[in-house]
């Protein structure tokens, strides 16, 4: 696989926590309000709802549904369309959830189109005060092989018609 080297600035955030976990996101997005403040944030239903209620106003918040309902999913596809430049992400160790394959997902997109992933307090406050925060040289994964690959059907392409 192949990739090219791009300009990053960390513009736009996603912010998920899982229900044990929303305290401990509002505590960090509140100990890390300014430079979250000119930064999109876009956030799972619920974990946004509560950071509005209990921090006010003055963050660009971009609520999509709650992750039970899809918003890990939608996170996802963002992350694929590249709207998004790192992922922070409090799940809950301890928990079984029903949306299990969505966070799995969610974590696998994060993972393969290489942005930064947080999924604790810790690695979370590494990253906010990174220099690297305010922008960096980015690897971002180049999939043309991928899409250009043949598979083997045993039919000649033009014989390949789906009617
Ligand atoms: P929520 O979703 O913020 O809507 O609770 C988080 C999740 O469970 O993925």
């Amino acid at each position: 696989m192949s990739s090219v080297t791009e300009h990053t600035k960390v513009n736009t955030l996603a912010l998920v926590a899982h229900d044990n976990c929303k305290l401990k996101m509002i505590d960090w997005v509140s100990r890390h309000r300014l430079p979250l403040q000119n930064k999109r944030l876009v956030t799972t239903g619920t974990t946004g709802r509560m950071i509005e209620d209990r921090l006010g106003k003055g963050l660009d918040i971009l609520r999509v549904k709650s992750g039970p309902l899809g918003g890990d999913q939608q996170i996802g596809a963002k992350i694929a369309e590249g709207s998004i430049d790192a992922l922070i992400f409090f799940w809950d160790p301890l928990e079984p959830m029903s949306h299990d394959p969505d966070i799995k997902a969610l974590l696998r997109v994060a993972t393969l189109w290489n942005i930064p992933i947080a999924c604790n307090e810790s690695s979370a406050d590494f990253l906010v005060s990174s220099p690297l925060f305010k922008g960096y040289e980015r690897v971002v994964p180049d999939f043309d092989a991928h899409n250009a690959r043949q598979i083997s059907t045993g039919i000649p392409v033009d014989e390949k018609k789906c009617s």
